[in-house]
């Protein structure tokens, strides 16, 4: 059994030296716990060993798990079809991967409907990989004032990235470093629903080096709960939904 108490405190550690060696404070940097996949008690061990915040990826899997987890900030961040908006608009607390005016627009009108006001980033697609959601840079600033012209129900905080997957950490720093500088420049917006505080940026594979470029959030998931094992959880979502369980 992981040791996700351990693997915390490693992943801990080395925002923190991350943060160090460029000369941030650690305390500015949010750990988002991954979840997919895992299970109620393991989130909740995880959360007994201090994470604050997880993330999920699946509406689904945020519905099935809601109510056994304890107290805790939810994070949205995987593709978000508009049809689905509804199920999870009272339950998340961040919603990453705004990528489409689309979207956004249906953000808005669940969250109006729900009286509340949804706190969102816009997802950049840094390498324009076509297995990847998300904007370009060059479209991103485009996206925030028109999510800032016609959604009144949405606070703008932030740009979210996932980097393409290489060898060497070291090489996606460009990638990271482009969307800094987008971060930069759309944070001076002057509006009341834009208040930038997040650049989510970094996963087990690179969290440092986006700690490096900026990143304030990192999504963390294999490093704190394992290697996601993929068979074994569609045997499990099977079992369940053949009432097996
Ligand atoms: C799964 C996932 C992560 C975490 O990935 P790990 O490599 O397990 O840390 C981060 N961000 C997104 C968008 C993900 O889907």
């Amino acid at each position: 059994m992981e040791d996700i108490r351990k693997n915390l405190e490693t992943v801990n550690n080395k925002i923190a030296e991350a943060a160090e060696n460029c000369g941030r404070n650690a305390d500015d940097i949010l750990l988002c716990a991954v979840s997919k996949t895992r299970t109620p008690e393991e989130i909740n061990r995880a959360i007994d060993a201090g994470a604050t915040d997880i993330g999920e990826n699946k509406v689904q899997e945020i519905l099935d798990k809601y109510d056994a987890i304890k107290p805790v900030k939810w994070h949205f961040i995987g593709h978000l079809q508009t049809n689905k908006v509804k199920y999870i608009i009272d339950k998340v607390d961040l919603i990453h991967s705004v990528d489409s005016m689309k979207l956004a627009t249906e953000i808005d009108k669940r969250a109006k409907g729900a009286g509340l006001t949804m706190d969102i980033l816009v997802q950049i697609n840094p390498a324009q990989e076509e297995s990847k959601f998300g904007v370009s840079v060059d479209e991103a600033g485009d996206l925030v004032r028109e999510i800032l012209d016609n959604c009144e129900n949405i606070r703008v905080r932030g740009l979210m990235s996932v980097a393409p997957i290489v060898d060497d950490p070291r090489d996606v720093k460009p990638y990271f470093d482009n969307v800094k500088a987008k971060y930069d420049e759309l944070a001076q917006i002057d509006h009341p629903n834009l208040d930038f505080r997040y650049l989510s940026m970094g996963m087990s594979g690179d969290f440092p080096v986006a700690i490096e470029a900026g990143s304030n959030l990192v999504r963390v998931g294999s490093a704190i709960f394992g290697e996601r094992d993929y068979a074994q959880f569609r045997k499990q979502q099977e079992e369940k939904n053949n009432g097996n369980v």
